[in-house]
């Protein structure tokens, strides 16, 4: 640096601790009742709020300028006091068998991804709940790479804008081709849970993606209390990571199992179908077969009498390989014999094929650039009661 330099990089720092001083609320991922507070805090009228989120969530409109719909004073009051402010597109990416992965950088400078995986004409996007995850199951990568926070709920919901943006796929009156949302990237969702409750009831919204609640899919590693709660807010599908049949197999795959144990993460699950108006629904069990870990005839046995008493469909997994691990992919012989025991006994079952591999976008590969800040990782583990089930090395 030259020492001309010296003097912008001062008056840079000035004007950034100007424009922070005045902090502006950001609405892209406030849900339709904190928009209606805010908007009454401003003396206007409801209807506004639906006229914003239309602009917001459904034409990628974020210059209040631009919305012509509303008066010249209400555009000026909302610029000053108000943003709608997304995370920053770093890249993108398609795979050879069209699944796009997308990296995004948020506030912090973390960054992380988001993959949409096609079915013929529609298709899944898989979001991310938090930077990294605290619950360290063994066979994910992401829990390798620690825990840094929470995301906000305008960044949960901004994942599916910039997607969706980037694949002309907002129009809720065009077929849209991201038709599916999953919870099934970074982070555990129920650990966060207000910001995932409102991304996801906009997800559903009329005025915002208006997608179907069977098309919207949290999924759990089983934060018990959370599931219990959850069924009072939001109406949206449910997964359960299950990954094996019995507490002793689950409570090293997945740590927070000796918390929230098999019997009751079932029961809650069962709590949360039986608040649905819907008696039809079912839960996603989804199990990730790794080789001679959790994949033989006898766990299938062992899963087909466990689930007896829960509405539900099993989505297998194979096992993706990352470095940090020493887990094999299940042979297609084990893969096909376990699901055929599930369907004997009467289950229906699909399996989760791989997709997007060349561009690391299966599951489990989702890295991002996660800050890990120990210390923080230490004091959510503290918070959440975490700290006491910390997975066993090896
Ligand atoms: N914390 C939530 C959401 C994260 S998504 C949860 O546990 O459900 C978690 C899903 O990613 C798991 O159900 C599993 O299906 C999948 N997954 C994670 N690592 C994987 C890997 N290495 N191979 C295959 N699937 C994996």
């Amino acid at each position: 640096m030259t020492k001309n330099a010296m003097p912008d990089v001062a008056v840079l720092d000035d004007e950034q601790n100007v424009s922070q001083s005045v902090e502006k609320v950001n609405l892209l991922g406030m849900s339709e009742q904190k928009l209606t507070a805010f908007f009454e805090s401003l003396g206007e009228k409801r209807f506004r709020v639906k006229q914003v989120m239309q602009w917001m969530h459904q034409r990628g409109v974020i210059d209040f300028d631009a919305m012509s719909d509303l008066s010249k004073a209400l555009r000026a009051k909302l610029a000053d006091l108000a943003e709608i402010n997304l995370p920053e597109l770093v890249s993108e990416q398609t795979s050879e068998d069209g699944t796009r992965k997308w990296l995004v950088k948020v506030a912090g400078g973390s960054c992380i991804e988001m993959v949409y995986i096609p079915e013929g004409n529609r298709g899944t996007l898989c979001v991310s709940s938090q930077i990294g995850c605290s619950l360290d199951c063994s066979f994910c990568s992401t829990g390798k790479q620690g825990f840094n926070r929470d995301l906000s709920a305008a960044e949960i919901i901004g994942q599916l804008w910039i997607a969706a943006k980037s694949m002309d796929s907002l129009d809720p009156t065009k077929d849209r081709i991201i038709s599916n949302v999953v919870l099934m990237g970074m982070g555990e969702p129920l650990l966060n849970f207000d910001n995932v409750v409102d991304a996801m009831n906009l997800m559903m919204h009329d005025c915002a993606y208006g997608l179907s609640k069977r098309r919207v899919t949290l999924s759990t590693a089983g934060v018990v209390p959370a599931l219990d709660r959850l069924g009072d807010v939001t109406d949206v599908s449910l997964a359960i990571s299950l990954h094996a049949p019995n507490d002793e197999l689950r409570n090293q795959l997945v740590p927070l199992n000796r918390k929230y144990p098999i019997a009751e993460l079932l029961r809650s699950a069962q709590g949360y179908l039986a608040k649905l108006p819907d008696k039809r629904r079912k839960i996603t069990l989804e199990y990730t077969l790794i080789r001679e870990v959790n994949d033989r005839p006898e766990h299938a046995r062992e899963l087909a009498a466990l689930l007896v008493d829960t509405p539900c469909k099993i989505n297998l997994i194979p096992f993706n390989p990352f470095d940090q691990s020493d887990y094999q992919r299940v042979s297609n012989n084990a893969l096909y014999r376990f699901r055929d025991i599930l369907i004997e006994a009467g289950y229906t079952v699909t399996l989760r094929t791989t997709r997007g591999d060349d561009i690391d976008a299966a599951c489990g590969q989702l890295a991002g650039q996660v800050n890990d800040r120990t210390k923080r990782s230490q004091r959510y583990r503290q918070e959440q009661g975490l700290e006491a089930i910390r997975i066993i090395p090896g």
